[in-house]
């Protein structure tokens, strides 16, 4: 996967055995968390920093589509799921990130 939301995540969370949200030390299977209830906190950290939607680009197609910030952290994203959701479109208003 080479999309840049998660190369942000993992310079951010790198995977480790400790929960990125409450620093205790697991061995479950979770990238990242150690728990359901750090999961949904993490996974909400995400969504404010990231945005509720991104926009993503099938590269086969050239079509653009809205999937949820949270869909593709917790399943990843394959090609073949992108079709499900709808596509992007620029009349969708998108947080503008330069009024700062
Ligand atoms: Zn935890």
């Amino acid at each position: 996967m080479s999309d840049k939301l998660w190369d942000r995540i993992r310079i951010w969370y790198p995977p480790s055995s400790n929960c990125v949200v409450c620093g205790k030390g697991h061995l479950s299977g979770r990238l990242y968390t150690c728990s359901e209830e750090c999961h949904q906190k993490f996974i909400d950290r995400l969504v404010a920093e990231f945005g509720e939607y991104k926009k993503v680009l099938d590269v086969e197609t050239g079509r653009s589509y809205r999937v949820p910030t949270r869909d593709i952290i917790e399943g990843g994203l394959r090609q073949r799921d992108l079709a499900k959701y709808p596509e992007w479109s620029d009349e969708v208003p998108v947080r503008s990130k330069s009024n700062e």
